[in-house]
């Protein structure tokens, strides 16, 4: 069973919720692992999509998802559903269309214009979600918790890497889990912090012989890089970058220590 709060949760990683409201929800967070993980995947799923390269969307499927947007818009319109925000479903027709496209030509759409908002947004939202959790069976393989010496391990039987992993909770950087993920061509883990009310995902992964990309911002996403030993690794947040940046010393700094 779903746990009361998930929908306030969902409502909180929106940005939709007042401030005492994300007050209560942050603190219900601390204490319910459930509506924790669901925040996890939700900012997963946003970091790895922030990270796909937007290539255009093939015309005729552009046209194809403009009409049926419009039907559902009409039929919203015309029967006033009782929930304000009109869901959008998953269908056969929808599987099929869109079965063989690309994340990236979904992503993509995210910036076709002319869409009506409501419906859109929800479609949007949903379109990426379905499609990059699909992209990645394994994601909800996650491993709640505080402690480094349960996080560390975990990663060992569940990804290719063994990043660092310390929680720097006295400076403000909360341990709350790890993540394996898809990257790469490799098993790469993540390393989930918090700081205040945001989430820092801390990838790692094999370092190759390429050049890390130069710290850049994605969608409100700041992205710092760094090598360490043979891993490279990634912080992204939307905390400041003063803050994204006191984290990567601090694991700098830890990697040395070894
Ligand atoms: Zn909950």
């Amino acid at each position: 069973m779903d746990c009361p709060e998930s929908l306030r949760t969902q409502a909180y990683f929106d940005g939709e919720l007042d401030a005492s409201s994300s007050l209560e929800i942050e603190r219900h967070l601390g204490r319910c692992p459930s509506c924790r993980g669901r925040l996890q995947d939700l900012e997963h799923v946003r970091t790895m999509t922030r990270q796909i390269p937007s290539e255009p969307a093939p015309t005729a499927l552009r046209e194809q998802i403009d009409r049926i947007l419009e039907r559902e818009d009409r039929a919203a319109r015309a029967s006033r559903s009782v929930s304000e925000r009109t869901r959008w479903r998953w269908n056969p027709f929808w599987t099929g269309a869109f079965s063989g496209v690309a994340a990236s030509a979904v992503v993509a759409l995210i910036a076709v214009p002319a869409m009506s908002p409501s419906v859109s947004d929800t479609l949007l939202h949903d379109l990426t979600v379905d499609q990059v959790r699909s992209l990645m069976p394994s994601h909800l393989i996650d491993v709640v918790s505080t402690d480094q010496h349960t996080v560390k391990p975990w990663f060992a039987g569940h990804t290719d890497v063994s990043p660092v992993v310390a929680d720097f909770e006295r400076d403000g950087y909360r341990l709350i889990g790890g993540r394996a993920d898809y990257l790469g061509g490799q098993r790469s883990a993540v390393v989930v912090y918090q700081h205040g009310r945001h989430v820092i995902n801390v990838f790692a992964w094999l370092a190759s012989k390429t050049l890390l990309p130069t710290d850049t911002t994605r969608s409100g996403y700041h992205m710092t890089f760094w090598r360490a030993g043979d891993l490279d690794y990634c912080a992204v947040s939307d905390t400041s970058w003063q803050e994204l940046r006191a984290l990567k010393q601090l694991l700098r700094t830890s990697a040395q220590a070894g």
